[in-house]
């Protein structure tokens, strides 16, 4: 007999990071992952330096100097707060310790790809709802509720689209939904929203048992190789969670980063100022050379490139030969479109630039000045 994984496993189509490096060149623009431009706080970078002679030791594996940092910082209860390898690690935790064969995992449409993955991986089956203008539709969410539906994962700003939901949408989800149903926000681009009707979803943790709040480092913190990120839990999901974790999920040099990246809160304030400049201004930018820019709440924009253009494929060509990496997005079933991560002022310049170039502005631009 063959060796053989457990079913579902061989369905996973393996998830696809953005890609960092082109052959051939040697300086490239890498707007594909939705990093930091700023980088990390100078004052994380001094705690992960300082452990450099601990490394022998076993990390906290409570993460309580973490945890408590994190009660301080958003006013909230640490014994609720669970820590993760990254919230991609707490999302397969959830998946692992409430869906199974069978049962089913709920997501729309365009919501993020380590969704259905974590479902895939115990065997659960990944139901996608349909959204309306690339933003998720709460009703036809509820519609697509099975007695199989075990979890709901909601991205809220969404990755890829950037789309975001106010917190009277997320509310009237959560109270349509059976109480047995998992509702798990995944709150991962929080920090840059500024909309003011936005909740990330702890205060609907504190009220209801059914509902979890996920949280990163990975994004405005600057600490995606670091692997940090926590869930705000229901008591009864903590100690879940509690239980199938790793004993030490978490490195202690991302443990200490984090806590003195949510210390540095002018490093924080910079990086929300700047995509606040930013997102915007390479949104109008890139409406003016005739390409479809989604509204976003997060620090990248999903750009939809009509057929007129040429299409996403070969301005994806187009990009990469002059440096520039922004994210493929058929995987998410947006062939069109490409996503790009604000960067710093001079790679959204020379982005736009080369977006100019491949949608032929340029060339009007330069019969215009001779004219
Ligand atoms: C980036 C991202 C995450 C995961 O980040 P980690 O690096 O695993 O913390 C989770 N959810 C969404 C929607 C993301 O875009």
């Amino acid at each position: 007999m063959a060796l053989t994984p457990r079913p579902g496993i061989m369905n996973i189509a393996p998830y696809v990071g953005g890609e960092s490096n082109l052959p051939g060149q040697n300086r490239v623009i890498k707007l594909a992952s939705n990093e930091s431009p700023l980088g990390p706080s100078p004052r994380a970078m001094e705690a992960y330096k300082a452990l450099a002679s601990e490394l022998h030791r076993y990390p906290d594996g409570g993460a309580v100097k973490l945890r408590e940092a994190l009660a301080h910082h958003h006013a909230l209860d640490a014994a609720r707060i669970v820590c993760g390898a990254g919230s991609d690690e707490l999302i397969g935790l959830l998946v692992r310790a409430y869906a199974g064969p069978g049962d089913e995992v709920l997501y729309s449409r365009h919501g993020f790809l380590m969704y259905p993955i974590a479902a895939q991986s115990v065997g659960a089956t990944p139901v996608t709802a349909p959204e309306r203008e690339l933003t998720a539709d709460i009703d036809a969410l509820l519609a697509r509720v099975t007695p199989r539906t075990r979890i709901l994962f909601l991205a809220n700003p969404n990755n890829p689209t950037g789309s975001c939901l106010p917190a009277a949408e997320v509310k009237r989800l959560r109270d349509r939904l059976a109480p047995d149903v998992l509702l798990v926000l995944d709150a991962a681009y929080a920090e840059y929203v500024t909309r003011p009707d936005y909740e990330a979803g702890a205060a609907l943790v504190e009220r209801h048992d059914n509902v979890v709040m996920l949280r990163t480092f990975s994004k405005i913190y600057g600490l995606a190789a670091l692997r940090i990120g926590w869930a705000y839990c229901p008591p009864a999901v903590a100690d879940v969670l509690n239980r199938v974790r790793g004993p030490f999920n978490t490195a202690m040099a991302a443990q200490a980063a984090a806590v003195a990246a949510l210390e540095d809160r002018g490093h924080t304030e910079k990086a929300r100022a700047h995509n606040d400049r930013w997102l915007p201004w390479f949104s109008k930018q890139v409406r003016g050379l005739g390409l479809v820019p989604h509204p976003s709440f997060g620090n990248f924009v999903l750009v939809e490139f009509p057929a007129a253009t040429g299409g996403a494929e070969k301005a994806l060509a187009f990009l990469n030969g002059r440096g520039v990496i922004p994210r493929r997005m058929a995987g998410y079933g947006l062939p069109d479109c490409l996503r790009f991560t604000i960067g710093t002022a001079e790679e959204m310049e020379l982005t736009v630039a080369a977006l100019r170039e491949f949608t032929g502005h340029d060339r009007e631009a330069g019969r215009g000045g001779t004219r």
